[in-house]
């Protein structure tokens, strides 16, 4: 029998509907879904959706490890060992020796449960995957507006005079959203693009800044200089509604756009232009993704990018607005349920005494720890050195992931016990001692929730392979083998009523609301009868005293600058048809039949300096290892920079130096040099 199910994609974070067909009960195609943020419409993942659900790669049976590799154990059996192994390394060695990472990709429920278990063994060691795309936003927005989220609708962007697209691709990474920007552009708005590169999106813009990588500080502290030397800011909004602007004067004085044009390699002309055009729009929004936050000084160029826009008013108002656009379908949602090792879910800080009483009762307990976790690079150090001794990775691969590849794989092979919940055997897991296969998207239920801070029920539409389970099931299971109080959930559905009562945004969104409103609520929705929030900020700012912080910020250069060993300025970008670490798309025929393999961008002239010609096999090498690739030699990038695809395994070559604030790695930036093979 031929059925129709809704969906919802499980690639980025643009949250799109779509129907999954089935027939007899196996996925065969996706349709479009007439209503959606999508409006019908998909990019091409979204269409190719179901092609790894029946892959014959699928796990179907947990596995643990013996002499003999990785063999087949029943359900209990694993359980059973692992919490059995969990509890004994925290006798022996104290709670703080476990570490958990959680998915961006996984619902809200199995967020929620995953740092549940972390905190109820005596620990805040758990983190997720924003660690690398958006920490620096979580950080740069909590401390300017207070609230670490998109400020506005996808339905703003069609109503905004101006947009300033920073670091950010969506034409390759969104390419959905796409259809509201050219719907903006079709009504007079401006497009402004900041990229070290020539991207799809800059076709559709009317200026294109291409900065030096690593050089953003510069270029917004520049546009300021300029939007305050011609005294075109909205004085009333600063006056009434921020603090901190008198500082900004002082610090963007010496940022000129000639001082910027030499470092960032930007003309004065057009940082002048682009400043005019921003600030004189009067309605206009900014967007980013990870070229702006991937960067040593990360959330500090957050804080600058949420300066811009709040000396010029753009905050709080219809076509104006903060964009951070997530990378994976619910970046948004692992944030908002902690699954973050300071605080707890609807970030309520972990070291606040009250909170910590609040959620020790709700769950059961006597009290919970107040010492912030580590982040997942500081937990991958830390097992490097042997601190760490226990991982539990849910839905990651940071072995393909995170940067400095080498030294991710010595510091997992360090733990003495290391378990996987994955839906394919990818290169972390094949590290593991213990699999366990994991129902993808379409084969559970749960909640998701988008960029925009919608919150949308993911429905069931066919059963999972083999023996596989939902994320929250074998969470379940487990938190109930390590004996923790009040795991007793039926259904999905338990945990989704128990997020209304711990986070103060989802307050309103309960299980039964969400399968009604298949469009879903945007948080904040503090009541079931409340209608959710399109718009944050309209009063009122997210901190304490309700004025946003304007907070000024002196350029650092990256931790690593070309010299004469490695002469090239390495940067890392997303393709549309591959995802992440391709655990996914490339085990989609058509994806990967047009999407095929790794390359590198290098300049013409570059190229003719090291007599590579289009199309031939090079060496990239920096100080932490060398990966091969095909050249594409193009004007996209300018002379001295290198650009690649991160996809094939290209973070062998990323710097894993931090934030100091976001503890975010510098995947943007690395000093490397190029070999002819
Ligand atoms: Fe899926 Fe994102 Fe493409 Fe929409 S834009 S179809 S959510 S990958």
């Amino acid at each position: 029998m031929e059925e129709f199910k809704i969906g919802l994609c499980p690639y980025c974070g643009m949250g799109c509907r779509f129907y999954i067909k089935t027939l007899n009960g196996q996925p065969i195609g996706i349709e479009p879904y007439p209503g959606g943020v999508n409006e019908g419409k998909l990019c091409p993942k979204g269409v190719a959706a179901v092609d790894f659900l029946r892959h014959k790669d699928r796990l179907k049976k947990p596995l643990k490890r013996t002499e003999n590799g990785l063999v087949e154990i029943n359900w209990e059996q694993a359980i059973k060992e692992i919490a059995e192994k969990l509890l004994e390394i925290r006798e022996k060695y104290g709670p703080d020796t476990l570490g958990f990472f959680s998915s961006a990709r996984c619902s809200n429920e199995e967020n929620y449960l995953l740092q549940k278990i972390a905190r109820l063994l005596g620990t805040n060691n758990v983190d997720h995957c924003a660690r690398l795309c958006h920490a620096s936003t979580v950080v740069g927005l909590a401390q300017t507006v207070g609230a670490a989220a998109q400020s506005g609708s996808y339905t703003d962007i069609p109503k905004a005079k101006v947009l300033l697209i920073w670091g950010y691709n969506p034409s390759e990474t969104h390419p959905v959203l796409m259809r509201y920007i050219l719907r903006a552009r079709d009504n007079g708005a401006k497009i402004i693009v900041v990229d070290p590169r020539k991207t799809g999106t800059v076709w559709f813009a009317d200026m294109h800044l291409q900065l030096k990588p690593g050089t953003d500080i510069v270029l917004a502290n520049a546009m300021m200089h300029v939007i305050i030397e011609e005294r075109l800011y909205d004085r009333e909004f600063i006056m009434n509604r921020t603090k901190g602007f008198e500082k900004l004067i002082a610090v963007v004085q010496k940022y000129t756009p000639e001082y910027a044009e030499e470092i960032t390699g930007v003309p004065a002309k057009l940082i002048r232009e682009s400043a005019i055009t921003f600030a004189t729009a009067g309605r206009g929004i900014v967007m980013w993704a990870m070229g702006l936050t991937q960067h040593v000084t990360g959330a500090a160029n957050v804080k600058v990018l949420a300066d811009l826009a709040l000396i010029c008013g753009y905050v709080g108002r219809e076509g104006t607005g903060l964009f951070p656009m997530r990378g994976q379908n619910n970046v948004q949602g692992a944030c908002d349920m902690a699954a973050l090792p300071n605080v707890f879910p609807g970030y309520q800080k972990v070291t606040d005494d009250e909170k910590r009483k609040y959620m020790a009762e709700i769950w059961g307990v006597e009290d919970l720890s107040s010492k912030p976790g580590l982040t997942i690079p500081e937990m991958i150090d830390a097992a490097a050195k042997g601190e760490l001794k226990a991982l539990y990775i849910m839905g990651e691969n940071p072995v393909m992931s995170d940067p400095n590849t080498k030294h991710v794989i010595e510091a997992l092979k360090n733990l003495e016990l290391l378990v996987v919940q994955d839906i394919f055997l990818t290169e972390t897991a094949e590290l593991a001692h213990y699999v366990l296969p994991a129902a993808a998207y379409a084969e559970k239920e749960g909640s998701f929730t988008a960029s925009e801070r919608r919150v949308q029920w993911n429905f069931k539409a066919i059963e999972p392979p083999g023996e596989a389970k939902p994320d929250w099931e074998i969470l379940t299971m487990l938190g109930k083998a390590l004996g923790l109080p009040k795991f007793d959930y039926s259904d999905v559905e338990d945990i989704t009523r128990e997020i209304t009562l711990v986070a103060p945004q989802y307050r309103g969104i309960t299980p039964d609301r969400l399968k009604r409103e298949v469009m879903g609520v945007q948080w904040p929705c503090p009541s079931e009868d409340h209608s959710g929030t399109p718009r944050l900020h309209v009063e009122r700012f997210a901190t304490p005293d309700g004025k946003a912080n304007i907070i000024p910020v002196e350029f650092k250069p990256p931790a690593e600058e070309p010299d004469e060993e490695y002469p090239f300025i390495l940067t890392t970008f997303r393709i549309v048809g591959q995802y992440h670490t391709l655990t996914m798309s490339n085990r989609s025929e058509s994806l990967k039949k047009r999407w095929s393999s790794p390359y590198a961008q290098i300049s013409p002239k570059d190229a003719e300096k090291l007599g590579i010609q289009d199309g031939e096999v090079i060496r990239i090498v920096t100080r932490r290892g060398s990966y091969t690739c095909r050249a594409v030699v193009t004007e996209d990038v300018s002379e001295g920079v290198i650009a690649v695809p991160w996809h094939w395994g290209a973070n062998i070559l990323t710097n894993d130096v931090l934030d100091p604030e976001a503890k975010i790695p510098e995947l943007k930036v690395a000093a490397c040099r190029v070999e002819k093979i």
